[in-house]
C-alpha cells in the first residue's frame, strides 16, 4: 500500500501534481477540496454550509473535514493507495488521520511538500482566478488562505518531519521537472523504503 500526503501552500501547484502522480501510481485521490466544490456547486446542505468558511478564505471546521474524509476514503479500502491532497491542513486533522490509519495497518508513507515562494504563489493564484472561476480566488482571500495555510498548516512540517516521512519538494521549476523530482522520491521509497528528505 503506497499512502502518500502532498502538501503544499495554495497555488503550489499540488492539484496538477497529484493528477499525475494519481495516473502513475494507480492511487485513489482523496482532495477534500474538491470534495467541498462538488457540494458547492449542487448546492446540498453540506455544501451550504461548508461555502461560509471557504468563501472566507477560512478553514471549515475540523469535524466537518474530517467527517467527509473518512466517509470518501471507506469507499475505496480495497485501493493500491492513496494520495491525501488538501488534508491534512491541522494538527487535529493530522492526528486523526494517522490514527484511522494506523488501526488499518496502512501508515502514511511519503509526505511530498511541493514548495513554492510566498510572491510567486500570490502571482500564480491571482493568474488562476481570472479564469478559474474560484469564488475564493479574490486578492484579499488569497491573502488570507495564505495567512491561515502560514498559521494552521505550517505545523504540519514539523509533525511529519519527526515522523521522518517530509520530503521537500523545489516547486518553483516546470510542471514536468517537478513530477520528476516527485517520482524520485516515490521510487527511491519504493525500492528502498527511504525517504529523501530534500530533492533540489
Ligand atoms: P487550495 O490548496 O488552493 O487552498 P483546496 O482545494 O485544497 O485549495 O481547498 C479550498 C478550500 O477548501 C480551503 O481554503 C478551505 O476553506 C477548504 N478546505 C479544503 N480542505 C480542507 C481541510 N482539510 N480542512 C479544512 N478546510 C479545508
Amino acid at each position: 500500500m503506497l499512502n502518500l500526503i502532498i502538501f503544499g501552500p495554495p497555488g503550489s501547484g499540488k492539484g496538477t501534481q497529484s493528477a499525475r502522480i494519481v495516473e502513475k501510481y494507480k492511487l485513489t485521490h482523496l482532495s477534500t477540496g474538491d470534495l467541498f466544490r462538488e457540494e458547492m456547486e449542487k448546492n446540498t446542505p453540506l455544501g451550504q454550509e461548508v461555502r461560509k468558511y471557504i468563501d472566507q478564505g477560512l478553514l471549515v471546521p475540523d469535524e466537518i473535514a474530517l467527517r467527509e474524509l473518512y466517509s470518501r476514503a471507506s469507499e475505496h479500502m480495497d485501493s493500491p493507495g492513496f494520495i491525501f491532497d488538501g488534508f491534512p491542513r491541522t494538527i487535529v486533522q493530522a492526528e486523526a488521520l494517522d490514527q484511522m490509519l494506523n488501526e488499518r495497518e496502512i501508515p502514511i508513507c511519503l509526505v511530498i511538500s511541493v514548495e513554492v515562494d510566498r510572491e510567486e504563489l500570490f502571482k500564480r493564484i491571482i493568474g488562476r482566478g481570472e479564469d478559474s472561476g474560484r469564488s475564493d480566488d479574490s486578492e484579499d482571500i488569497i491573502r488570507r488562505r495564505l495567512q491561515v495555510y502560514e498559521e494552521q498548516t505550517l505545523p504540519l512540517i514539523s509533525y511529519y518531519k519527526n515522523q521522518g516521512k517530509f520530503v521537500a519538494i523545489n516547486g518553483m521549476a516546470h510542471v514536468d521537472k517537478v513530477f520528476a523530482k516527485i517520482c524520485h522520491a516515490i521510487d527511491t521509497y519504493l525500492e528502498t523504503k527511504k525517504v529523501v528528505p530534500e530533492v533540489e
